[in-house]
């Protein structure tokens, strides 16, 4: 529905009135162009992950023992590695969901949590504009609390499977990275909003909003 919008058009949020500067929402063959950049991105920040930790096991001498376990062990990763991942898409929406509650001072009735089933997506959108500043900090907020420390913690130990594990959350954010690439030119001031899924289908990106005082 958001997409009718354009530049100029004047919208209403509760006793706010804004008016578009720029609609940022992806359809048809571009959204598709979207999906695939933002897979992309996911991968390069997994390869990203490992580029660091292998010079840094190399340069700490020890030798890469434990990438060679059984049969028998790999059932347990794997089911250790879809419990924690799944326990990390509910932490990482949730770190949203307390952004905007903290920073962005949005309302706890305005925010909904839920799943695109159909294409596998978590969310968390704050059904009022942000600002461009609480939603960099929103969209930046799980890579400070939740990828970086776990890579911290499986760096410091050296285990091969905390490593496989931040390198598969930290590509997790490549959505919110792609947004934070898309806002980086816009004033702090400026506001976001996002649409909410509707028939099953999340909406790729966001309305660039002016306050009207
Ligand atoms: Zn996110």
């Amino acid at each position: 529905m958001s997409n009718i919008y354009k530049q100029g058009d004047i919208i209403e949020y509760g006793q706010n009135r804004f008016t578009v500067l720029e609609n940022r929402i992806a359809a048809g063959k571009e959204k598709a162009n979207k999906i695939i950049l933002i897979n992309a991105v996911a991968i390069l920040l997994i390869i990203l992950v490992y580029a660091l930790y292998i010079p840094f096991r190399v340069m700490m001498g020890t030798p890469a023992e434990e990438f060679s376990f059984g049969a028998k062990d790999f059932l347990i990763y794997l089911a250790a590695f879809f419990a924690s991942f799944i326990v990390f898409v509910v932490a990482h929406e949730y770190v949203h969901y307390l952004s905007y509650r903290i920073w962005g001072k949005v309302p706890k009735e305005k925010l909904k949590f839920g799943l695109v089933v159909k294409s596998g997506m978590a969310y968390c959108i704050s059904l009022e504009p942000t600002t461009v500043k609480e939603s960099r900090t929103s969209l930046m907020m799980p890579i400070y609390v939740l990828v970086l420390p776990v890579m911290a913690l499986a760096f410091a130990l050296q285990n091969g499977f905390l490593v496989f594990l931040s390198a598969m959350f930290f590509s997790g954010s490549a959505g919110d990275l792609w947004y934070m690439w898309t806002m980086r030119k816009d004033g702090r001031d400026k506001y976001v909003i996002e649409n909410m899924p509707k028939n099953g289908e999340y909406e790729l990106g966001y309305l660039l909003l002016e306050k009207i005082n």
